[in-house]
């Protein structure tokens, strides 16, 4: 197909499986048609704004195994950490005093009760230090519907948690074989998510082991059919002290991962015109410019890592994790010059919660 072929196809109403996969595999002239025309529609649903999350990387212990992760529990070599609650509420009030209007708190997986209750409490510490005005996402694993309530309750208006790959023997390829790693109960916490009214993100890694363009092609479909608000999703990066390394040879180069990254964000744009996509740090693993990348071809979120700086180094999910050295003000205005160097603007103060979301509850 010309490059003329590749913009008809792209101004199509839906997609199959097969215009996707071939869509993925797009070079030169043809792959930037489809960049301008993501482009385009981000600028026509979304605007040309950047929304800021605070990331705060509460703690790197957990319960779980997941065969690509840095801090899977069977990683021995990783000195855990879990901040306290006095380093976290200051933390978030760094956010808000730093007009990012929102908040994202990620851990490990834990699901005791006494986790389940220091989320409430943290919850409720926050929005007092903060005067309820910062929009929470957390990304704290699977939970009960339960769980996942009382943290709506609390104030809590958007949760992240990818599937991962929506292919159920590739899932399953990727983690341990046991009920703790279960494809129907992970989707069955996002069907609660959503049951309950949080703005849902999910998402999935690109570039794993076993994984094809077909693959990735049904995985954009199904975010399409699971109707998610927002996503998380970004290129594998193999650690080596998880099982999954063993694969290394068998993995597209990274700077194949990042364009492939790049192109899914760009179709996932451009058939889901006004949810929120995130620009997430390991494109930053990657190449020092990748998160400008994905700011151009589609993606509106970015997550400022604001962790305290002792902790970071720890919280290593990946190889070559950037910024695990900087101070959390390093992070806020090297990413100001970053973002203004693609022409968009921040939206500072704004929460820039999910257009997708409002229009489906209308
Ligand atoms: N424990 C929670 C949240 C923290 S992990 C959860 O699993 O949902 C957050 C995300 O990090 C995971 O969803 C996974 O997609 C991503 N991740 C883990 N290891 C990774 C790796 N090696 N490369 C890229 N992303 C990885
Ligand atoms: Fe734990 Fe999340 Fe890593 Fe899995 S991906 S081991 S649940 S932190």
């Amino acid at each position: 197909m010309n490059v003329s072929g590749v913009k008809s196809l792209l101004n199509k109403s839906s997609f199959t499986k097969s215009d996707l996969i071939y869509l993925l595999s797009l070079t030169g002239d043809a792959k930037t048609a489809l960049f301008e025309k993501a482009a385009e529609v981000k600028e026509q649903y979304v605007g040309r704004k950047v929304y800021f999350r605070g990331l705060i990387e509460l703690s790197n212990i957990c319960r779980k195994n997941c065969l690509y992760c840095g801090i899977r529990s069977g990683n021995s070599k990783v000195s855990r950490y879990n901040l306290d609650d006095e380093e976290v509420v200051e933390t978030a009030k760094f956010a808000w005093q730093s007009k990012y209007a929102s908040l994202a708190i990620q851990t490990g997986e834990l699901n005791s009760n006494d986790f389940i209750e220091r989320i409430n409490n943290l919850l409720d510490k926050i929005n007092k230090a903060t005067n309820n005005e910062l929009g929470i996402t957390l990304s704290l694993g699977e939970q009960t519907e339960e769980t996942y309530q009382e943290w709506f309750d609390k104030g809590a208006i958007r949760y992240l948690l990818r599937i991962e790959s929506s292919n159920k023997d590739l899932y399953h390829k990727i983690h341990p074989n046991n009920l703790l790693h279960d494809y129907d109960t992970r989707l069955n916490c996002l069907k609660s998510l959503q049951r309950i009214g949080y703005q849902v993100g999910s998402g999935v890694m690109i570039g794993l082991p076993f994984q094809t363009l077909e693959h990735l092609a049904e995985d954009l479909l199904w975010m399409q059919e699971f109707d998610i608000d927002m996503v998380g999703m970004g290129p594998y990066v193999e650690h080596p002290d998880t099982p999954l390394f063993e694969y290394s040879n068998t993995l597209l180069p990274l700077q194949e991962r990042l364009d492939l990254s790049l192109k899914m964000y760009a179709l996932l744009r451009i058939l889901m015109k006004d949810i929120n996509i995130a620009a997430p740090t390991a494109l930053q693993a990657i190449d020092p410019l990748g998160r400008e990348k994905a700011i151009k071809v589609g993606a509106n979120v970015i997550m400022p890592n604001i962790t305290p700086g002792i902790y970071r180094n720890n919280y290593k999910l990946y190889e070559n994790k950037p910024c695990v050295d900087d101070a959390a003000d390093d992070c806020k205005s090297c990413l100001e010059a970053r973002i203004q160097l693609t022409g968009d603007e921040i939206g500072f103060g704004e929460q820039g919660n999910s257009k997708h979301y409002y229009k489906k509850i209308r």
